[in-house]
């Protein structure tokens, strides 16, 4: 297929996925924001500052790595680490904050409310709030809130207004849901800041756009490097944003196979897991937060609860993109349970000295179980979407217990 094929209309569906599944009164904000990102598309100034702080503030280019010690511990495949670890505020959020950021600057909002899961998206936002001088709210999960207590500090430290959602699993979906009705009531003079792939059109075009400077990135890397494309991609989904930034680049080149990983959780049994994708798992096509896509639901259609170690993938639902890939067999998607990417956190700390996310962990874990696989010719790219500061008290709980086990 075609580059272009991967496009959606201009009612933002790709296939039967996507779309607008808004409260009316959110359809004239949705409006101006789909015309105010079409104009920035074209607009050089937005493009060189957005380039200007990308470069300066954030650290990019971010390194393409080759991890030897990981390949040589799989012996097989080689396999590459694209550092979006080494980011300003350590995740690939900042770069869509920070171009969501400087949009709400053009429209002229000043007030920006966000969500966020594992609080990576909201310490973004925040950090771009305190850049661009502007006044930020962000809506946490109470369950979040107590596994991510280090992000709830730098958030407020950076000026944010954090507020504790209590409602339905206290998790990303909840905190989703506040963001939206607050939204619905504040539309006029407030801007939401989507941290993934997600919800109504334009948010999924526009987070894949500024995410897409990974795989952009990756391209030019390997290509300089190498003088040949990558073999196989492999990146992490909870909305599925590093995923698609990293991909998006290389969909149009036949021979570059892709892997999605979702998170297997504790099990494959429904409430244990948010593999949306996996046979038998409780995914279906649906509706959540306003687009159409894979949604992880009971038999009643009722959204499922979800359980990830790690709770930036500890979502129901996938980006609608994502959705239309699978059925395109362009993406493959795959899962790593909660033990094995404590395993691939553990083999990236003693093969390669970094610290990842658990996030991307499951990458990791997938990317190495590829590798011995395939043959030493072959190149693997992970997208390392986050380090692993944040998540060092919930390993330490997960290893300690197995200690005294
Ligand atoms: C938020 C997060 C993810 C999951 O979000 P996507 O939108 O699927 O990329 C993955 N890794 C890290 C480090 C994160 O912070």
């Amino acid at each position: 297929m075609k580059a272009t094929a991967f496009e959606p209309d201009a009612q933002g569906y790709w296939g039967a996925y996507g779309g607008r599944f808004v409260a009316e009164t959110l359809v004239a904000p949705l409006e101006e924001l789909t015309a105010a990102y079409a104009a920035l598309r074209r607009d050089r100034d937005f493009q060189k500052r957005l380039a200007e702080l990308r470069k300066d503030y954030c650290s990019r280019p971010t390194p393409l790595y080759f991890a030897a010690g990981l390949t040589e511990h799989a012996r097989g495949a080689r396999i590459f680490l694209k550092r979006e670890d080494l980011l300003h505020t350590g995740a690939h959020k900042i770069n869509n904050a920070l171009g969501q950021g400087l949009l709400a600057v053009k429209m002229g909002k000043r007030r920006i409310i966000a969500e966020t899961g594992a609080g990576q998206h909201g310490v973004a936002t925040a950090t771009v709030c305190a850049l661009l001088g502007l006044d930020c709210v962000v809506y946490m999960g109470a369950e979040d809130v107590r596994r991510q207590q280090p992000n709830v500090l730098r958030m407020r430290l950076l000026g944010a207004d954090v507020r504790v959602v209590d409602s339905g699993s206290r998790t990303l979906k909840d905190a989703i849901n506040e963001a939206l009705r607050h939204w619905v009531a504040h539309a006029r003079d407030t801007y939401y800041l989507l941290g993934s792939a997600l919800g109504p059109h334009p948010y999924p075009l526009m987070v894949r756009d500024f995410q897409s400077v990974i795989g952009e990135e990756t391209r030019r890397q390997f290509l300089a490097r190498e003088k040949r494309l990558p073999d196989v991609l492999v990146a992490c989904i909870g909305g599925g944003s590093n995923a698609i930034g990293m991909f998006h680049p290389f969909l149009g080149d036949e021979g570059v196979e892709m892997f999605g990983v979702e998170a297997g959780g504790k099990s494959k049994r429904r409430g244990e897991h948010a593999t949306r994708f996996a046979r038998g798992g409780g995914g279906k096509p649906g509706v959540l937060h306003g687009t159409h896509s894979w949604v992880l639901q009971d038999d009643a259609g009722q959204i499922a609860l979800t359980h990830s170690i790690s709770a930036g993938l500890d979502y129901p639902a996938i980006g609608p993109e994502h959705a239309f890939l699978r059925d395109k067999q362009r993406v493959r998607y795959a899962s790593v349970n909660d033990a094995d990417a404590l395993r691939g956190f553990e083999l990236l700390c003693k093969h390669e000295g970094i610290i990842p996310a658990l996030e991307s962990a499951h990458a990791i874990a997938y990317a190495v179980r590829l590798a011995r696989k395939r043959p030493p010719e072959q190149a693997i790219v992970v997208n390392l979407s986050g380090r692993g500061d944040k998540d060092l008290t919930t390993v330490a709980d997960t290893i300690g217990s197995k200690d005294s086990a």
